[in-house]
């Protein structure tokens, strides 16, 4: 999964990014409200963290643009204005959800989970195929119902990519995509070495290669 951090103070900013890298997100950050709209316009994300209080552009003005291009992507704004007025606005203005500073790295984590859940169109809080389920809050993937199995932090970022949507083809720049954040070294064969340990974990099965074109899991199951 793939979130943009857009958040100009700088250890609000550092503390969110850890957290996020801890619990297996790719992550980018920017400070500045412009750079954010442009790289919205131009680049897929799976979700958004948005301060209200921004240079370049404020927060409200990022997510008006946003939804004035009809951009859906999931939006949790995160600011320590907590009058009525503004958490409504950024409701009203298209926002998923919102949590108020200072919070707790433990909630905005739970909150991000259920904004991807509800725009995933499932309430299910586990992904799966019928094959193997993987749950986003302990991170622990399960074959046919076994035992929960230990991934790494990249091995469950490419899994939830492919089990986000089972039966669709995802080619290696788009697993990059959603393992690494920029600035993060990408070794030519990573994607290639991910793939063969998740499948020495849950079996040589789970994962399928489409010659040519990249990787899936199947629909179910
Ligand atoms: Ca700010």
């Amino acid at each position: 999964m793939r979130v943009l951090l857009v958040e100009d103070d700088p250890m609000i900013g550092a503390a969110i990014q850890g957290a996020l890298k801890d619990a297996s997100y790719a992550v980018d950050w920017l400070k500045d409200g412009r750079a954010a709209l442009a790289t919205l316009n131009s680049q897929h994300y799976d979700l958004v963290l948005l301060d209200l209080g921004l240079p370049g552009k404020d927060g409200m003005e990022v997510l008006a643009g946003l939804r004035a291009k009809d951009n859906p992507v999931p939006l949790v704004v995160i600011t320590a204005r907590d009058g009525l007025d503004d958490r409504l606005r950024g409701l009203d203005g298209g926002a998923d959800d919102y949590v108020l500073k200072p919070f707790d790295l433990a909630e905005l984590l739970a909150r991000m989970r259920a904004v991807l859940r509800r725009k995933g169109g499932t309430a299910a809080p586990v992904l799966g195929n019928g094959m193997v389920s993987l749950d986003p809050a302990t991170r622990e993937a399960s074959v046919h119902g076994g035992p929960p199995l230990l991934l790494s932090n990249r091995e469950f970022s490419l899994l939830q990519a492919l089990l986000v949507r089972p039966g669709a083809i995802l080619s290696r720049s788009e697993l990059e995509d959603r393992i690494y954040g920029w600035g993060e070294e990408v070794e030519s064969n990573a994607v290639e070495y991910l793939i063969h340990a998740l499948r020495r974990k849950l079996g040589s099965e789970v994962i399928k290669n489409v010659r040519g074109v990249g990787w899936m899991v199947s629909k179910g199951g």
